[in-house]
């Protein structure tokens, strides 16, 4: 390791850097330095999510890295002493005729796992959640397990995590360029230095691929926006039950109390964000949302953000070193679940640093080298 400058500098401070800047560190990698762009960290994807921790996903990869990152957050206020906020408020998806083999398939796999699901049926869907219609819905899946959590805490707490082990980590200084020599990283160029390491881990988000341009990697990622909306709604119903997704529709919502709901909806093409309800979007957002759940006519909008979900083209993040420059490893990729699977995320991260391997965690299918993923120019 370098005598001056840092083992691993790591570029991005969203969930996914700062945890895996806690999991490097408490891995003994002691010279960390986490560069961050925006005035603070958690600002990016990780401050503008739907906060929900799941085990109900969608196939195998995905199913491991919730189990894994589930049980991992059960352990978190004994780790770090702070609480998460975890609340158990389970996701039910309604299910349309044309996705019901492919629910039913779901639901198999999670239960073949190990992970609770229930089919429910449209009477009980109105018992579980009172303010949805349920016209057209053959069925319902509730993920009873899955939960809300506090995404801040999360990343405060990977952050000082890091920090008492030695980490740092600088704001407002923008990553601007990798130097390579040799066939491996040397440094890393911001707005204000030039800083030498022996590991780049890309933990970008949104500009994860701009980054592994510097170093010739092509990155398979679109990013694609999804709006959230907190609204004023007054019907009591809203509040009742579980988080509720329309299958098929990309939208969903929940009560928060006090008259509030939360409702997303959207992968647009466009990755731009914003800390403004986009207003002429909702009026689309509404007339979907109030066809399943009429209180939402009336919904009046209180304030509203944007953020983009990085997805690659299997819908998995890309974790791990790449063949061809020695010391660049990524942490991106991670859609729409970079929140819930941000342990087992920095967990494979420190092990593709150490050259170890988490039996539980399918780190081969996260890999840049998978099947159908062979972008390296
Ligand atoms: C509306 C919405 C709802 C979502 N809901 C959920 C949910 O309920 N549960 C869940 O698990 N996930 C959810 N997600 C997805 C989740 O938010 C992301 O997967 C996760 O935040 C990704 O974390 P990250 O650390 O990879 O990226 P980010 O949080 O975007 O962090 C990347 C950081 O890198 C910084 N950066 C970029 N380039 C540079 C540079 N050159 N120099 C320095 N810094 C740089 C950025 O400023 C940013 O802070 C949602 C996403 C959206 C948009």
């Amino acid at each position: 390791m370098t005598d001056a400058g840092y083992e691993a500098i790591i570029i991005g401070a969203g969930v996914q850097g700062t945890s895996a800047a806690y999991h490097l560190a408490e891995a003994g990698i002691a010279r960390i330095l986490l560069l961050e762009e925006l005035g603070a960290p958690g600002r990016g994807s990780s401050g503008r999510s739907g906060s929900m921790l799941m085990k109900s996903r969608e196939n195998r990869t995905k199913i491991a890295l919730s189990k894994y990152s589930y049980d991992w957050l059960l352990g978190f206020e004994k780790r770090f002493g702070e609480p998460l906020n975890f609340n158990r408020i389970g996701f039910l998806s309604l299910v349309p005729p044309d996705l019901v083999d492919r629910y039913k398939a779901e639901h198999e796999l999670r239960l073949e796992m190990g992970v609770p699901s229930e089919l429910v049926d449209p009477g009980a869907i109105r018992e579980l959640s009172p303010a949805v219609e349920t016209d057209g819905i053959e069925f319902g899946v509730l993920g009873p397990d899955d939960a809300v959590i506090d995404p801040d805490q999360l990343v405060r707490s990977y952050l000082t995590g890091a920090q008492r082990l030695g980490a740092e980590i600088h704001t407002g200084e923008v990553a601007t360029g990798i130097e390579v020599h040799g066939g491996r990283v040397r440094s890393v160029f911001t707005s204000s230095s030039r800083v030498a390491c022996d590991i780049v881990v890309n933990a970008a988000g949104g500009n994860a691929a701009a980054v592994a341009s510097w170093v010739g990697v092509d990155l398979p990622i679109d990013n694609l926006r999804r709006s959230l909306f907190f609204v004023e709604c007054l019907s009591p119903e809203v509040q009742i039950g579980p988080m509720v997704e329309e299958a098929g529709v990309e939208w969903y919502f929940r009560g928060l109390g006090g008259g509030r709901a939360l409702v997303g909806m959207g992968l647009e093409a466009d990755g731009s964000v914003s800390d403004e309800p986009d207003l002429a979007f909702w009026a689309e957002v509404q007339r979907v949302a109030s066809r399943r759940v009429p209180a939402f006519r009336d919904a009046r909008v209180v304030s509203g953000t944007s953020g983009v979900r990085p997805l690659t083209p299997d819908i998995l993040p890309i974790v791990g070193p790449v063949p061809t420059v020695e010391g660049f490893f990524n942490t991106c990729g991670w859609g729409g679940e970079g929140i819930m699977h941000s342990p087992a995320g920095g967990r494979m991260l420190a092990d593709s640093v150490l050259g170890l391997e988490t039996p539980e965690i399918p780190w081969e299918a996260c890999s840049i080298g998978r099947t159908g993923l062979a972008a390296i120019k």
